[in-house]
């Protein structure tokens, strides 16, 4: 069964909002065992949204649509899709006591409780606009608002349900999703090609960013056992690095770990300005391991706050083995932690030699009474400064949870 996604909105298009919700309900129709076939994102203005719906019920059974039912000139989608559906309009009694009850009067009650009268209305438990489901020749369509968290809560609660009804007769498909560090396309694309060669009933995405790859296979139900053959194999060749068997990040695979070792965790950061400290303070539940960060930014700040020798900044440079070192030790010290992560690099675009090229970084890892490990490696960012700092910042995060997870000690240049 074809489903399509209408996302409404001149915001979309101009660029200034990011569209996190076609995203998310991609995610939950694909949980559903689904695919999107195809997602338009559509202006505010009548004629488009008119034509759209028009080109997209022409091929979908199921579509999906946010935005636009909000009381503001420029929500029009209740008006138009009443129209396309040869509905008229009714005030929703109930809708509006409700509101009435949230809001108190308000002079936008009377607009947001009026619905098209052939739609079974989609409860609004957290903003105002409700959703509707409208039903007409063998076509489902769901319109839901535009504000995330009310088309979030609404989706699951309401649409996700009655979709996975409608889907009971259609071909599902099996998704498997693994998450990996330190690994690029090109070093998985031979083993994909070979996988692809054998399983040939198994379609495989793969997805980069910053050090980590993230790849998802899907197949039909009955070719399921091709699938987990396939990610058997990737996970067994690369046993050591896939932290996750869904699409996650490197620094929740790390922070699971240390709450469930009871460890505890200090940075000192200089290229990444505490990059770091920023991933894993938006985990709840950091402050079970999380200590903090010294943001080392400045040579004074490594040597007064850190103890970083001044003979070492001198003679080796801030970018060096030995600073790395002596900011890790001076980090874990300072904080009586388990374990301690330093990084320090070069960030640019400007600032780099022959010999500390942009996308130098020296990383050292240091753990209560043992030793301090120290390398380098080269943070593949194409120069851009924020990339160099998001790799680094993976990088580290991956080689804690590896040293910890499989008691592999980090080496220079692992690739
Ligand atoms: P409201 O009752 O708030 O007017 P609405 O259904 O009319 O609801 P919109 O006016 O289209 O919704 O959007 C409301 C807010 O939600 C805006 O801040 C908008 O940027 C945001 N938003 C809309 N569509 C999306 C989207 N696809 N992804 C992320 N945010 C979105
Ligand atoms: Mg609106």
């Amino acid at each position: 069964m074809r489903i399509e996604v209408i996302t409404i909105g001149d915001e979309i298009l101009s660029g200034t909002t990011l569209n996190t919700n076609f995203q998310y309900i991609a995610e939950k129709v694909s949980s559903c065992g689904v695919s999107v076939s195809k997602h338009t994102v559509c202006s505010d203005e009548k004629n488009e949204l008119k034509q759209t719906l028009s080109d997209v019920t022409q091929r979908a059974k199921i579509v999906i649509t946010t935005g636009g039912l909000g009381p503001t000139l420029d929500d029009c989608t209740k008006n138009i899709l009443a129209e396309f559906f040869c509905s008229s309009l009714r005030v929703d009694e109930e809708v509006k006591m409700d509101l009435i009850q949230r809001y108190g009067h308000h002079e936008t009650i009377q607009s947001q409780s009026t619905v098209p009268t052939n739609a079974d209305i989609l409860k609004n438990t957290i903003g105002t606009a409700p959703g509707f489901c409208f039903q007409k020749d063998g076509l489902t369509l769901f319109s839901l608002p535009g504000v995330p968290i009310e088309m979030a809560e609404m989706l699951e609660t309401q649409v996700i349900p009655h979709l996975q009804k409608l889907l009971i007769h259609s071909d599902k498909v099996e998704i498997r999703r693994i998450s990996m560090w330190n690994m690029s396309e090109n070093m998985i694309s031979p083993l994909i090609e070979n996988l692809n060669r054998k399983y040939p009933h198994v379609q495989f995405g793969i997805y980069p960013g910053f050090g980590i790859l993230k790849i998802a296979g899907k197949s039909s139900v009955k070719n399921e056992k091709d699938l987990d053959s396939c990610f058997e194999i990737l996970k067994n060749e690369y046993k050591t690095q896939v932290f996750c068997d869904t699409f996650s990040s490197v620094e929740m695979a790390l922070h699971q770990l240390l709450v469930k070792e009871k460890k505890t965790l200090v940075l000192a950061e200089s290229l990444t300005g505490g990059h770091i400290a920023a991933k894993l303070t938006n985990l709840p539940g950091a402050s079970n391991y999380f200590l903090g960060s010294i943001v080392s930014y400045s040579n004074d700040v490594k040597k007064n706050v850190l103890g970083v020798g001044g003979k070492n900044l001198e003679e080796k440079g801030a970018v060096s083995q030995e600073v790395a070192i002596e900011m890790a030790e001076g980090a874990l010290k300072l904080a009586s932690s388990d374990y301690a992560l330093a990084v320090t690099g070069v960030a640019g675009p400007s600032g780099g030699t022959e010999n500390k090229p942009v996308g130098t970084v020296w990383c050292a890892l240091s753990q209560k009474n043992s030793t301090t490990f120290s390398w380098k490696i080269m943070a593949k960012g194409r120069g851009k400064r924020a990339s160099v700092i998001e790799y680094t910042a993976n990088y580290i995060l991956g080689a804690l949870w590896r040293y910890i997870a499989h008691d592999i000690t980090p080496r220079e240049d692992e690739r």
